[in-house]
Parts: structure tokens; C-alpha cells; sequence
């Protein structure tokens, strides 16, 4: 029986995110998806800036933004939440769909040596005290030992099933369609979206020549056993538009619906569930493709760690308790989507309302934050204003802080000639020590302002900060380090900032 440290179920944005993780922190793992080939359907339209962020901090953004087209505003509900003055280096949403990004993920991952290994649908587990078998097809299909199974199998995830972990929420309320065509009559921008009659109908050109069309209904319920046909589409399209564009040639047609479920728990044992197999939702704002790959990002380089015999199972507990709550507040901020959605004049009074709300910039800070994702912070031990939050991406005198998180270690950043402590010592295997200067004096956080530039930081892989202090000091550094990479493997101080690298101009 073949046999491999993870195996991963599902080969879309999440199950691609996160086999790059583990390889980065050299974890084998055999990456497995149900269908016989990549399908090149367009889905997800785009990518905001955390999302942005954790990929450039991979070095994996610069050919995605090649490929896509910078917004500069996001929205909610398809009213304008204007980002440009957010503090990140993209204060923008990057347009660009979900193929093009699976086509760079899958690239890397191979590079990383785990192609998908398509037409391989995990179909049953038998999991034990070390370990889990894994059916792949039917009797007559082949079995994978491993030590952790993840689910990345979508909305309808068979792991989950399997795990027998339940999948609780509120039922769809419309049909959402959409269909990638070419287009006769096309209309004069690239990306809009309109309300009209009983939906709203959008456009987003992008390919040459390609379109990405959806409409939505609020005076139909989705029927996921009908899969709707092309001229479906054409005619639903029609009915809310008013016109068709010339519509032709469909390489995709497809729905979805506004049902908001999410997993009550994200592991079982030896299995765990990631991006739409842990929470679904209705696709407004652009967020489940980011929250997947961001759960990707939080998970990687803890399971890794446990894999490595580093960290007690104990350190996966983390994942769930990070990442609930936030797909949590992505379910409630679509169904609120959702009620400003609807046509009629209660809908239209609530929209007039909250477009008057937004222009108050507290407002538009709020929400705009909460949908790029940049304003996430775990509730993690520490007093300083830093801890939980994501490290921001501020110029060094020779790198910038997410330049460093390239190869996927965490690390200890010591800033402006503070000395790293030495109790950090027995972890320097595990570590990247980095002594620098910092440009500016101060550092602007999502969400809390102006923040003094500390003296020293503990960065975990995912960029949030685990601990860090003004002041030569290792209270709690300890505790955090444990916490976060397992317990010291030398013990006993020494001198650490031999082994820190030095990136100072
Ligand atoms: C119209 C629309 C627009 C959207 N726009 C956006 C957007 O702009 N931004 C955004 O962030 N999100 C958006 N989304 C949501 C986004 O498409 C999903 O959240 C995203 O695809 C989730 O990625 P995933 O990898 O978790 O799951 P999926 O992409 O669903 O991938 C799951 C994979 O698992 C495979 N699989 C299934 N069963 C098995 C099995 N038993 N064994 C092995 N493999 C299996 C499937 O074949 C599939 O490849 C949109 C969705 C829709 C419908």
C-alpha cells in the first residue's frame, strides 16, 4: 500500500494552498481531485488584498497580477467600498478568476513535486491510532496510508461526510446563474454590475473576447437537481437585463445559491476540513476563495509541524479556533448581503439607507477591512496591541517584513539594534532570526491605528504576530514559542545572535 505523510482531497484554490505549505516545510503529501481534469471554469472572480498579501508573501502573487486587473474599490452588496487608502501594499481587488489562479497553484505544485493526481475521488477512511487508510475509487481503486487526511473537497465534501462532522445553517433563498460566453454585442466596460427587475445582472470580460455572465433571482429558488442548460441561462439573463449581449458559444454554464452552512467542528482525530468544505455561503463579496486559502495559510505550517514531531496534536486545536470564528462572520456578512440583495421597496429603502452609512468613513473603514480580510486578529495571550494581528508588510533598510516570510519559517525580527533573546536559542533550527532596521518610526495597523515599531517580533509562517515587545525584554517569549513551534529542542541560553541574520543597510 502506498503510503505518505498527508493526502489531500480536493485540488481547488485550498487543497492547491495548502499542499504548497506543507512542501515549503517539506511535508510529503499526495494531492487527489475527483474530476478527470482541470475544468477551466471561471468561478470566483477575484482576490483581495490579505489574499494578495499571503500570496506575495509566497512569492506567488506577481504572475497572478500579470493575469488579472486591479479594482480599485470593493463592495457589499454592490454598494462601493472604496480601499484605496487602506494600509497594504494592495489597496485594491485584483480581478481575476478562479482558473487563472488554480492554473498558477497547480503549476507550483508541481514544481513542489505533488501533481494532482486527477480521477482519484476519495471515497471511504478507516482511521486508527497512528494513522488513516484512504479508499480512492471504488473496491476495485487503490488505498493510501497516511497520517492526516484534509478535506479540501468543496461545498458537497465527502471527507466531511465520512468524518460524520455535520454541516448546519439556512437554506438558499434565490438562484444565483452564471455562464462564461462570448459575446456579440458586448457592452462598454470591462466589469459592472446592474439591479434590475427581480435580481441583479453583472459582466466581467476576462479573457480577450470572454466573458464571465451572472444573473441573479430572487424570485426563484435554486433547484440543485436541475443543472440549467444553456438557453436556461440565455432566457433567465434576458428576463432581468433586457438584453442578451449576443450571447454565444457557452464554455460554462453553472448556479449556486445563498445557503450559509458551516462545519460545527474543523478536525476529527486525524482528519481535518478546509475552504468550502468547512463553510459555504453565498458568493457575495468576492470571500470564499480568500477564506479558503487563507484557512490553507493557517493551517500548512502547523500540521506540518505536528507531522514533523515537533508540536503535540494539540497545536491543530489552534485552527479551528482561529479559523470558525472567521468564516462565521463571512456567513453573517453574506446573508446581510443577501436581505440588501433583494429587490422591492423595503430592500430598496434598507440600500438607500446603508449607501448613506457607508459614506461615513468609520463605516466603510469597517466593512471595507472586514471583507479584504485585513482587520483579522486572533485572540491570541500578550498584551501588545500587535499580537494576533498580521504583521504589516513595512520597508526594512534592505527587504521589507513579508519578503522574509518567503520560506515559510517563523520569525524572530529584531528591529533598530535590539538584541534578540537568548532564550530563543533552542529553537533556532526551526527559527529564521533577523536582526534589522526599520525605515519609519511607526507602523499603521488595520483597524488600530498608528503603532510605535516594536523592538522585537515573533512572526508566525501565516504572518501574525505571536509575540512581540518595545523593550529589551523575553517576558513571554517562551511560552510563545512553545506554544507555536513545540517544545525548545536545545535547551539552555547561548549566544543567538550568531545564528540571526543580519539585513541591515
Ligand atoms: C459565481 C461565483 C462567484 C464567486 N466569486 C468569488 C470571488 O470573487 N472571490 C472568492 O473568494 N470566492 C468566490 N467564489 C467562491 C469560490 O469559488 C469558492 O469558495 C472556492 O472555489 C472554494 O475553493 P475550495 O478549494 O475550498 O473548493 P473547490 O473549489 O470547490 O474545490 C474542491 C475540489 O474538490 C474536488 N472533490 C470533490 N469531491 C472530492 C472527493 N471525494 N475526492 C477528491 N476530490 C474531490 C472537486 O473536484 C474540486 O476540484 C465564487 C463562487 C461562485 C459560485
Amino acid at each position: 500500500m502506498e503510503t505518505t505523510q498527508v493526502v489531500i482531497a480536493g485540488a481547488g484554490p485550498t487543497g492547491l494552498m495548502l499542499t504548497a505549505e506543507l512542501r515549503l516545510a517539506g511535508i510529503d503529501v499526495v494531492l487527489l481531485d475527483a474530476l478527470p481534469a482541470r475544468s477551466g471554469e471561471s468561478r470566483a472572480g477575484g482576490v483581495h488584498a490579505r489574499t494578495m498579501e499571503l500570496f506575495d508573501q509566497r512569492g506567488l502573487l506577481d504572475r497572478m497580477i500579470e493575469r488579472g486587473r486591479p479594482i480599485q474599490a470593493g463592495h457589499f452588496a454592490g454598494i462601493k467600498l472604496d480601499c484605496s487608502d487602506f494600509p497594504t501594499r494592495f489597496p485594491y481587488t485584483l480581478a481575476i478568476v478562479q482558473a487563472e489562479i488554480e492554473r498558477e497553484l497547480d503549476a507550483h505544485a508541481a514544481t513542489l513535486g505533488v501533481p494532482v493526481r486527477w480521477g482519484s475521488p476519495v471515497r471511504g477512511i478507516r482511521p486508527d491510532a497512528d494513522g488513516i487508510e484512504v479508499q480512492v475509487g471504488d473496491s476495485a481503486g487503490s488505498r493510501i496510508r497516511c497520517e492526516y487526511l484534509v478535506g479540501c473537497d468543496g461545498g458537497r465534501s465527502t471527507v466531511r461526510k465520512l468524518a460524520g462532522i455535520s454541516f448546519d445553517g439556512t437554506e438558499s433563498t434565490m438562484q444565483g446563474m452564471l455562464a462564461d460566453v462570448e459575446l456579440a454585442d458586448p457592452p462598454a466596460g470591462p466589469v459592472f454590475s446592474v439591479r434590475r427587475g427581480p435580481g441583479d445582472y453583472s459582466a466581467l470580460n476576462f479573457q480577450p473576447g470572454w466573458y464571465r455572465l451572472l444573473v441573479q433571482r430572487h424570485d426563484r429558488v435554486i433547484d440543485r437537481a436541475a443543472e440549467p442548460t444553456f438557453e436556461d441561462f440565455r432566457e433567465s439573463f434576458r428576463e432581468v437585463a433586457g438584453t442578451d449581449f449576443g450571447m454565444h458559444s457557452p464554455r460554462w454554464v453553472s448556479q449556486y445559491g445563498d445557503a450559509a452552512r458551516q462545519a460545527d467542528r474543523y478536525r476529527v482525530g486525524r482528519v481535518l476540513l478546509a475552504g468550502d468544505a468547512a463553510h459555504i455561503h453565498y458568493p457575495a463579496g468576492g470571500q470564499g476563495l480568500n477564506t479558503g486559502v487563507q484557512d490553507a495559510v493557517n493551517l500548512g505550517w502547523k500540521l506540518a509541524a505536528v507531522v514533523r514531531g515537533e508540536a503535540p496534536a494539540l497545536l491543530l486545536d489552534t485552527y479551528e479556533s482561529e479559523r470558525h470564528p472567521v468564516a462565521a462572520r463571512v456567513l453573517q456578512n453574506t446573508r446581510a448581503q443577501t436581505a440588501l440583495a433583494r429587490p422591492g421597496a423595503h430592500s430598496d429603502a434598507l440600500r438607500e439607507t446603508f449607501t448613506g452609512l457607508v459614506e461615513i468613513d468609520e463605516v466603510r473603514q469597517r466593512l471595507g477591512l472586514m471583507i479584504t480580510g485585513l482587520d483579522i486578529r486572533y485572540e491570541l495571550a500578550g498584551d501588545h496591541p500587535l499580537i494576533g494581528r498580521r504583521v504589516p508588510d513595512a520597508e526594512l533598510s534592505t527587504t521589507r517584513v513579508h519578503q522574509l516570510l518567503v520560506s515559510g519559517k517563523p520569525i524572530l525580527l529584531s528591529l533598530n539594534g535590539s538584541e534578540p533573546p537568548a532564550i530563543a536559542t533552542g529553537w533556532t533550527e526551526r527559527l529564521d532570526c533577523v536582526a534589522a532596521d526599520a525605515v519609519t518610526r511607526q507602523w499603521t495597523i488595520p483597524g488600530a491605528g498608528d503603532i510605535r515599531v516594536p523592538a522585537t517580533v515573533l512572526i508566525r509562517p501565516d504572518g501574525h504576530v505571536a509575540w512581540a515587545t518595545d523593550v529589551q525584554t523575553d517576558t513571554g517569549l517562551e511560552v510563545a514559542l512553545t506554544t507555536w513551534l513545540g517544545p525548545a529542542a536545545v535547551p539552555g541560553p547561548a549566544e543567538l545572535s550568531a545564528a540571526c541574520r543580519t539585513s541591515r543597510g
